[in-house]
C-alpha cells in the first residue's frame, strides 16, 4: 500500500538491551521528528553529539555490522532497527541511545516493531517522497549480485548458498505490504558458524552474541534447542539486513530487488552505485543526481 504522508511515531518508548559486537548494554529512546527529519542517530554517552543522518553517505563500516558515524561519533549494527522503521513505514523518528551499538535483542527486528508498534504510528503534513528506480542498475562481485529493476511496490528476491546441510540453497520473494515486514520478515534471526566465533572474538566482534541472539550452526546441525523460526529463517534474514541497508537511501524506495549471496558490504556499493556516488542532500530529494532514480508524487500516482 502506498502512503502519501509522511509517518512518525505517536510517543517517546525507551528500551534497553546488549549490543552483539560491542557486548555493552545500551539504553534506547525512540522519539517522535517532524517532517523532513527523517531517521537520526544520537549518542548521549558523548557530550555535544551530532545527530547522525542514517544515510548511505554516512556508513563507515559494514564488516559483520552496518556502523553510520559523523564527526568522530558512530552507531554500529543499526540495520535491524532501520528495517523495523522501513518496515513498519516510519520516515521520521530520533533514536538517542547512550552506547555505541543498538541493542540485539534475539537477533531479529520483532523486538524494534513491538517497540514501534507500542509508539503508534501517526500519519504528518508532509507529503511522502518516494526514490523510484528508472532502468536497470547492477552490482555484482565474484558470484554476488544486486539487480534492481522498476516496479511498481517495493519487491526483493533474495537467494543465498551456504555448504551446509541445514542451510544450503535458499530463496525467498518478498513484498512490502500491510503488515508483511511484521508476518514474514520481522522474526527472522541473524545466524553465524561455530568455526568462525573463535575468529571473530579475537577480532573483539560478537563479544555480546549467544544462542539467545542468533542462530548459531556447528558443521552438522543447528545448536538452539528450539532450532529454526522457519525453515528458510536464513534467507529471511538476509532480506530483513537488505530492507535495513537499502533504508539508508533516506527515502522509501519503489523498485524490484534480486539479491544474490550478497552481504553489508555489497549492499553499501550497490546504495553508492544506486545514488551514483555523488553529494545528496540527506531528507530533502528535491533534485535526484542518479541516472536510475527519480523521486517524487508523479512516479507513483
Ligand atoms: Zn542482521
Amino acid at each position: 500500500m502506498i502512503h502519501f504522508k509522511q509517518h512518525t511515531i505517536g510517543q517517546a518508548v525507551w528500551c534497553s538491551g546488549v549490543g552483539l559486537h560491542s557486548g555493552l548494554k545500551v539504553a534506547l529512546v525512540l522519539k517522535p521528528a517532524v517532517p523532513d527529519h527523517g531517521i537520526r542517530f544520537q549518542r548521549t554517552d558523548v557530550p555535544d553529539s551530532p545527530a547522525i543522518c542514517a544515510h548511505y553517505n554516512n556508513v563507515i563500516d559494514t564488516f559483520q555490522a552496518t556502523t553510520i558515524g559523523s564527526a568522530g561519533i558512530a552507531v554500529s549494527t543499526v540495520e535491524h532497527l532501520m528495517a523495523a522503521l522501513y518496515g513498519c513505514g516510519v520516515d521520521n523518528a530520533l533514536v538517542e541511545l547512550n552506547g555505541p551499538e543498538a541493542p540485539i535483542f534475539d537477533g531479529s527486528a520483532a523486538p524494534y516493531v513491538k517497540l514501534i508498534q507500542k509508539a503508534t504510528i501517526v500519519e504528518q503534513d508532509g507529503a511522502r517522497r518516494y526514490l523510484t528506480i528508472r532502468k536497470p542498475v547492477v552490482v555484482e562481485e565474484g558470484d554476488s549480485s544486486i539487480i534492481a529493476t522498476p516496479a511498481d511496490h517495493f519487491q526483493v528476491h533474495y537467494e543465498i548458498e551456504f555448504p551446509h546441510p541445514r542451510v544450503g540453497k535458499q530463496e525467498y520473494s518478498w513484498e512490502l505490504k500491510n503488515g508483511s515486514f511484521g508476518r514474514e520478515i520481522a522474526k527472522a534471526r541473524t545466524f553465524g558458524f561455530l568455526k568462525d566465533v573463535l575468529r571473530l572474538q579475537q577480532m573483539g566482534l560478537i563479544r555480546g552474541g549467544s544462542l539467545s541472539n542468533a542462530v548459531v550452526f556447528d558443521d552438522n546441525e543447528v545448536l538452539n534447542v528450539n532450532g529454526f523460526r522457519y525453515s528458510d529463517e536464513c534467507v529471511r534474514h538476509k532480506i530483513l539486513d537488505f530492507i535495513g541497508d537499502l533504508a539508508l537511501t533516506g527515502l522509501p524506495v519503489l523498485g524490484k530487488f534480486e539479491v544474490r549471496k550478497a552481504g553489508h558490504t555489497l549492499h553499501s556499493r550497490f546504495l553508492a552505485e544506486l545514488m551514483d556516488g555523488k553529494e545528496y542532500a540527506a531528507q530533502t530529494p528535491v533534485t535526484i543526481p542518479s541516472p536510475y532514480l527519480s523521486s517524487g508524487l508523479s512516479a507513483i500516482a
